[in-house]
């Protein structure tokens, strides 16, 4: 397969049918990105790399951070993890107020605010300094540092940010929430806030498509188990309340970012990032899933 000739025709195609959305701008900082970025990188098991448009500019991760806190739960606090958060799928926006109250306190998923707020929070009780144990810790996925936080990204989100706070004080009243919802909120905001290019995203998750091993640090980063039950909250729950859609269209487990990114692996074969800031009304980038669709209707596996 030339994965290079591949990722190609996939960016033309897309860059010729221009599908457009919106930039988020609740986080108002964000709204300041130029919407006509676009880019692909793509690692295999080898670790080569193919790249396409702006596949090595730095942009606002968001969510998909959610990722790499969640992996680093996963190999601290194993099975335990799952008596605070569950793993079903949302159906309703991330961050809902409603249906925390609704589920008594244990987030629908980790994936969602709430769930990714509880993460945060179990990360805040284990390290004095998270934020640095989060950047390391991608810094490794990555296999050379990459971890750029944009404190304007952040200064904007952290003004902007009563629902999270919100969500923090409806965990603490539940007992779901150890800390001091303002630090968990600052490190949670600073997580999103992190600046990654799709070649960055793409290399950091090929432990995902390699079962849990790295394919740089030569070193198992989660169990092949653990590796799975990722990939699998990805596919069910990593496309906000369009995950469904995504698994229909595109069929990878990804998990996608308010800043217009997508980060997917193909278990066994190789991890991708799209990046285009334009976003469908369901908050997921319209370039990069019709990017990732017409990817894998060219190829000639699949997952299923
Ligand atoms: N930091 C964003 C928020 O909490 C993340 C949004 C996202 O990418 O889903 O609102």
């Amino acid at each position: 397969m030339d994965y290079q000739q591949l990722i190609e025709e996939v960016y033309n195609e897309v860059k010729s049918a221009n599908p457009r959305g919106k930039v988020a701008d609740y986080i108002p900082e964000l709204a300041r990105v130029d919407p006509d970025k676009f880019g692909i990188a793509l690692v295999d098991l080898e670790g080569n790399t193919f790249g396409a448009g702006d596949f090595e500019v730095p942009f606002s991760i968001q969510s998909i951070s959610k990722v790499f806190t969640l992996t680093m739960v996963a190999s601290i606090f194993k099975d335990k993890l799952w008596s605070r958060v569950n793993v079903e799928p949302s159906g309703d926006p991330f961050n809902s107020i409603a249906q925390l109250e609704f589920e008594k306190g244990i987030p629908r998923n980790p994936f969602i605010n709430a769930g990714a707020l509880v993460i945060t929070d179990a990360l805040t009780s284990k390290f004095d300094d998270p934020i640095a144990e989060i950047s390391k810790f991608i810094d490794e996925l990555n296999g050379e540092a990459c971890i750029k936080i944009n404190q304007e990204v952040m200064d904007s989100e952290l003004k902007h940010s009563e629902r999270n706070t919100a969500l923090g004080y409806f965990l603490k009243a539940y007992d779901n929430f150890e800390n001091k919802v303002e630090d968990v909120i600052k490190t949670y905001v600073a997580h999103c806030s992190i600046e990654m290019s799709c070649v960055d995203l793409a290399r950091s998750f090929s432990f995902l498509a390699n079962d849990g091993y790295s394919i740089y640090g030569k070193r198992e980063i989660v169990s092949e188990s653990f590796a799975r039950r990722i990939n699998s909250l990805m596919l069910t729950c990593g496309f906000y309340d369009e995950a469904g859609e995504f698994a229909f269209r595109v069929g990878l487990p990804g998990k996608s970012g308010v800043g217009g990114g997508v980060a997917s692996v193909m278990p066994h074969k190789f991890s991708i990032a799209v990046w285009s800031p334009e976003l469908n009304e369901k908050g997921n980038s319209v370039k990069s899933i019709m990017a990732l669709e017409l990817l894998t209707n060219k190829l000639k596996f699949s997952l299923f």
